[in-house]
């Protein structure tokens, strides 16, 4: 037993030694205008795509569809009421669903980015690369703008080839950072969420087909107060960083979206809080805080 113990950890430690030359932290990071936080809205558009590869039954594909019938259009109403830009990260297939949606969430300024094609990534590399430039071409193709961001596990010399800057995923680190290949290349700018801080772990009910016991309802004022203490703190630190994950079918009932428009005029009324889109946050980075090892 303990050499099982023994060769299990080394391994672990292998790994993490791994992952610690990968990541390549910002300690000086600093925010325009010495804004005390940065705070992304985040919006992850799945509508039907995610309850259909699961293989959920027909009411949990229609609780994806009120995303992209009401929910979506709630939160661009929402945000833009705040005057806040957010990231909606889209499959490309949403952009055949509902591209009114995704074309009235551009035209109000709201960031576009990836999400992949229909809600995974194909382990079979050409196939893989094949939904890479589906989605990336149908979003450039709806909006007129090309993607700069994902919200996806894409392989990173794949996401840099296309012209990728960040993605967003992983809980590794709290603050953006830069992540490389093993080999030290293909640097992108990673902005890290927390499952604490994303809507579907507080409101999601069925989540992914899960049992009874992991169904989750919780009440709309008990996640304001966890979220603006989380901002609080975040804010009273300096040089804060909040990723708030929502997903339209989620967020978008009525109560929720009164919760979020409470967070957002309380947020407001702090001074220096950035609101900002992702993209905006990933050039910051570059442009003020370049990777140490080069944009490789
Ligand atoms: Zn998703």
């Amino acid at each position: 037993m303990p050499d099982d113990l023994d060769r299990d950890l080394a391994e672990l430690t292998a790994v993490a030694r791994r992952q610690e030359a990968r990541h390549e932290p910002i300690p000086d990071l600093t925010w325009p205008g010495d804004a005390r936080i940065a705070v992304n809205f985040t919006a992850d558009f799945d509508a039907m795509l995610l309850r259909r590869l699961m293989n959920e039954p027909p009411m949990q594909l229609a609780k994806g569809e009120f995303g992209g019938r009401v929910g979506i259009w709630r939160l661009v109403e929402l945000f833009d009421s705040h005057g806040v830009k957010a990231t909606i990260f889209t499959p490309g297939r949403i952009c055949e669903l509902y591209p009114q949606a995704v074309l009235a969430a551009a035209r109000s300024g709201h960031e576009i980015a990836d999400h992949m094609w229909e809600h995974r990534v194909p382990k079979e590399p050409e196939l893989e690369r094949d939904h890479l430039q589906r989605s990336t071409s149908a979003l450039e193709r709806l909006t007129g703008r090309r993607p700069a961001g994902t919200r996806s596990h894409h392989t990173p010399s794949l996401l840099r080839e296309l012209g990728y800057i960040y993605r967003s995923n992983g809980s590794a680190d709290h603050r953006p950072h830069y992540l490389r290949d093993a080999d030290g290349g293909n640097c992108l700018v990673n902005l890290p969420f927390h499952y604490a801080i994303d809507d579907a772990m507080f409101f999601s009910f069925a989540w992914l087909g899960t049992d009874t016991a992991a169904q989750r309802m919780a009440d709309p004022e008990r996640v304001l107060d966890l979220w603006w203490n989380a901002f609080r703190q975040q804010h009273g630190q300096g040089r804060g960083y909040l990723n708030i994950c929502l997903h339209p079918f989620v967020s978008g009932r009525a109560l929720r979206i009164a919760m979020l428009d409470r967070l957002i005029a309380r947020m407001k009324e702090m001074p220096g809080v950035w609101f900002t889109t992702c993209e905006a946050v990933a050039r910051h980075c570059l442009s003020v805080h370049p990777p140490r090892g080069g944009w490789a």
